[in-house]
């Protein structure tokens, strides 16, 4: 394995320091980790500012170096999800994809330019009010569809994002993340329109915004469902 040698910096925040520490009481004052690992406990998402925020930093820190499943050695980076930790409203997509992996936030390129559309056209914004993230922390070769035991080993770890953040509401983006979550193998517009209920969490289904990319057929039932995520999060 490709080895970078940092220097520990003590200057980072209070969560990454315990982290630290814990190494240099074991490994002395020099760290050895891949560049997977170097990026990753460097990355401090800089849109977490509430009371929440160190809660959810220490999560992402002890689980941003997990192997439980294959995806752990095929990752460029672990993507862990981003926004407001005391978020009413919670996105939730399948797995990152190639510009997700390489930049280790969720929903970035067209997709998630489309996605920041949608959310200003509901007075919403990425970070303020709203976090997103994947069921699957790492990618998937090829953009594939998460496998059962990918999601069985990681989806534990989206459970206890919601146990913390505490969304009003969930919206699951596309058929395979409204899938994956509900356990139900139907088409996505049997899903959609509905109030499902993910651990005590109310869910709603709608189309990934790539898919509109593709189809603008979708762009209409997709502003309706957020006019009703819009109409739900105001009263
Ligand atoms: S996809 Fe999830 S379970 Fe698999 S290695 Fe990544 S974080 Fe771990």
């Amino acid at each position: 394995m490709e080895k970078n040698k940092s220097r520990i910096i003590m200057g980072a925040n209070t969560a990454i320091q315990t982290y630290l520490r814990q190494y240099q009481a074991l490994f002395g004052n020099e760290l050895y980790v891949s560049k997977d690992q170097a990026k990753n406990l460097d990355q401090t998402p800089n849109t977490l500012d509430s009371g929440n925020r160190d809660d959810l930093e220490q999560f992402r820190i002890s689980i941003c170096l997990c192997q439980e499943c294959p995806l752990g050695k095929t990752r460029t980076n672990f993507v862990f999800g981003v926004g407001d930790p005391n978020a009413d409203l919670m996105l939730v997509g399948e797995a990152p994809g190639e510009q997700e992996d390489l930049k280790g936030e969720p929903f970035v390129g067209r997709a998630g330019k489309l996605l920041d559309d949608i959310l200003r056209a509901i007075q919403k914004k990425r970070g303020q009010g709203v976090y997103i993230a994947n069921v699957l922390k790492c990618r998937p070769p090829n953009n594939r569809d998460p496998l059962p035991s990918e999601v069985e080993k990681c989806e534990p770890y989206l459970v206890k994002q919601i146990e913390k953040i505490q969304p009003r509401l969930i919206v699951a983006l596309g058929r395979v993340a409204g899938k994956t979550l509900l356990k139900m193998d139907v088409p996505l517009k049997e899903m959609r329109e509905k109030t499902h209920d993910y651990h005590g969490t109310p869910l709603r289904v709608t189309y990934h915004p790539a898919a509109l990319l593709r189809n603008s057929n979708f762009k209409k039932p997709t502003w309706d469902d957020f006019q009703w995520v819009r109409d739900f999060l105001n009263n």
